[in-house]
């Protein structure tokens, strides 16, 4: 309530302009200005202008009231009014002197005697006028008396609006009392009031009014002259603080380094331009604002409780590597160093540290195992290879030897049908020597991406039936091999699909060869042909052997057989080339199989291809 009214009082007009003239006079203005190019003497000296100016301004006030006063009272013919009106005119004249001195170069450097002149236009002019009036006799005259409220009310006023320099105050008080005692009782007045009482009455209140202002004009200016040497004190501190602020604002704010500082339960309290410019944002401010749980930054968020675990044992953590979202939602590999941040009570306030950028090393890294997984890729790749053309060739080359050397040695004895079934032997042995060259050559021309790929309009049943018939002359004892067609929909399409009739060759020619060859207790192998609008869906189903589970994942892999192949001839390269045919074809192959009791390959293929991802994946050579 109070404070309402004060403020309103403070917003009233002519109350506004009187409380801001008095800012001028406050011992330590309000202003910017600094004390410390100050001296303590230089600031007084300013201070005590300041106060004689609210003083000569105060006073001059005060006579105005009470000259309009006398004026009004000689109006209504009071006689004594003239004396008063002429102690008051001067009084006030005195101090518009004063006033205009003070505004002079001269007035300011003799402060001093203008706080005597103050004095003399307060007291002085009566007293004299006094004196005069006793000399002459005149009107004026009456006899001098003490005028003991008159000079209290001089010294108190002096010293509480002028509370500078007691010294100063001590004189004016013995030039006022001075002169009333020491002149007028050379001149031959009665100074003193009637009866002993009294002037020991007069004597103790003047001693006590003059010690109570100087001291306290005493005692106040020391509190001052503290008060301002700690302002200057404060001032220097506060300058170095922000000469500290400044340098480490500058380091944070300028660093390479990403730097932060952040609460506990996950938003940032300051982070500097790197930081932000590392997550994609525009400015710190912008990140500080945007982020507000740091645990959304992580594209892994349990790295962020790891994060916490560790801090939290060990008080600081050293490159640990997360990746991140930056804010345009792109990902960043960084490693963070943070260390944590407790008050004097040992509880934590903040996580600080800093950031790093490690996206390039971390591709380095990727690509560099990489580069090492093929080498030891490679290396298995050469040693299974030159382990099995050792023995894939050698058996072939043994037989195709043995043979001719029989036939060599032997020939002119055996008869023809013998002789013919030797060299029988010799041409079905390179026959399948050309067949694992050409396996190899497939494959080698796939791994260099040189495998041809023509898609050109095929008639897919008719393809099927013309393989199945061919892979029935493979067939051993007690298997069968059948086609089926299914068409869900009965959906026709107007134009037939577009495919490459080699790499369908390579893939279901393998198919069936593994089918047939994979189920030695005989059995049924079906091949399903199921065509819907865009796609061929093609089964290869047996009743074989099965895949060990083991074996699964390998099973695309070059010269990977399984562990249950006995002694059934291969290389392990037909679905090597299977799987390139199929990917060829933007097509995809999966197995399902169960060990024991059989196997089913299920390959989809696009029925038509658009015309530039055909062109794309045309990989050099046509035939
Ligand atoms: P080739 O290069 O002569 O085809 P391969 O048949 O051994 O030799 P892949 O066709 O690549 O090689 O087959 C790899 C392995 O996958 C085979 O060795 C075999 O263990 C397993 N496999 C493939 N198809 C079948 C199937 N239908 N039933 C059981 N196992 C199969
Ligand atoms: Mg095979």
């Amino acid at each position: 309530m109070n404070q309402q009214w004060m403020s309103r009082l403070q917003d009233f007009g002519p109350f506004r302009v009187i409380l801001n003239h008095l800012k001028n006079a406050n011992a330590f203005p309000e202003s910017e200005e600094k004390l410390t190019h100050l001296s303590y003497e230089s600031w007084q000296r300013q201070f005590l202008g300041a106060r004689l100016t609210l003083a000569f301004e105060l006073a001059l006030f005060s006579y105005f009231v009470r000259i309009a006063i006398n004026l009004f009272h000689l109006l209504h013919g009071n006689p004594f009014i003239h004396k008063e009106i002429l102690i008051q005119t001067v009084g006030a004249f005195n101090l518009i002197l004063g006033m205009v001195l003070l505004r002079t170069r001269g007035g300011r450097n003799h402060l001093g005697w203008l706080f005597l002149g103050f004095a003399w236009a307060l007291e002085m002019n009566e007293q004299i006028i006094e004196t005069l009036g006793g000399v002459f006799e005149s009107p004026l005259g009456d006899r001098v008396r003490p005028e003991l409220l008159g000079w209290a009310f001089t010294f108190f006023f002096q010293a509480t609006i002028i509370p500078v320099r007691w010294p100063l105050h001590l004189a004016s008080q013995m030039m006022i009392l001075g002169y009333y005692f020491a002149i007028n009782t050379a001149l031959g007045f009665d100074t003193l009031p009637q009866g002993n009482s009294a002037t020991g009455y007069l004597f103790l209140t003047m001693f006590w009014v003059c010690l109570i202002c100087d001291l306290s004009v005493y005692l106040y200016e020391r509190l001052q002259r503290a008060e301002f040497k700690s302002r200057q004190k404060l001032e220097i501190a506060y300058r170095e603080l922000e000469m500290t602020e400044y340098k480490f604002r500058s380091i944070f704010e300028n660093a390479v380094e990403g730097l932060f500082q952040s609460t506990p339960d996950g938003r940032f309290i300051s982070v500097n331009a790197s930081l932000a410019r590392l997550y994609g944002y525009r400015s710190p401010e912008e990140m500080i604002a945007c982020v507000t749980d740091i645990r959304h930054l992580y594209v892994n968020p349990r790295q962020r409780d790891l994060f916490l675990e560790r801090i939290q044992e060990q008080d600081a953590i050293m490159g640990f590597e997360s990746q991140v979202y930056r804010a345009d939602g792109s990902k960043t590999w960084i490693s963070e160093n943070a260390r944590v941040v407790r008050d004097v009570r040992g509880n934590v306030v903040a996580y600080e540290g800093n950031v790093a950028d490690i996206t390039e090393r971390k591709q380095a890294e990727t690509e560099i195992r990489k580069a090492l997984e093929t080498e030891k890729e490679l290396n298995q790749l050469k040693s299974r290879f030159v382990s099995m053309i050792s023995h894939e060739f050698r058996t072939p080359l043994t037989t195709i030897l043995a043979a001719s050397e029989a036939l060599e040695c032997y020939g002119d004895r055996w008869d023809e049908e013998k002789k013919k079934l030797y060299l029988k032997r010799i041409q079905n042995t390179v026959h399948q020597m050309s067949y694992l060259l050409g396996e190899i050559l497939i494959l080698a021309r796939s791994e260099a991406q040189k495998l041809p790929f023509n898609p050109a309009p095929i008639d897919l049943e008719g393809f099927f039936r013309d393989l199945v018939e061919e892979m029935q002359l493979n067939l051993q004892a007690n298997q069968t091999l059948e086609f089926h067609v299914r068409r869900p929909n009965e959906q026709s399409r107007d134009r037939p699909p577009r495919m490459d009739e080699q790499l369908l060759r390579h893939i279901f020619s393998n198919l069936l060869s593994n089918a047939i060859k994979y189920s030695p207790r005989g059995g049924k192998i079906e091949l399903t042909l199921t065509t819907d609008r865009d796609r061929a869906i093609c089964t290869v189903e047996d009743e074989g052997i099965g895949i060990p589970p083991e074996d699964r994942k390998h099973l695309f892999e070059s010269f990977h057989r399984a562990k249950n192949v006995g002694t059934v001839p291969g290389t392990g390269l037909g679905l090597t080339i299977v799987q390139r045919s199929v990917e060829l074809q933007r097509g995809t192959i999966t197995v399902e199989t169960e060990l024991g009791k059989g196997t089913k390959f299920t390959v989809i293929l696009p029925l038509e291809l658009e015309e530039n991802r055909e062109n794309e994946d045309n990989f050099g050579d046509r035939r």
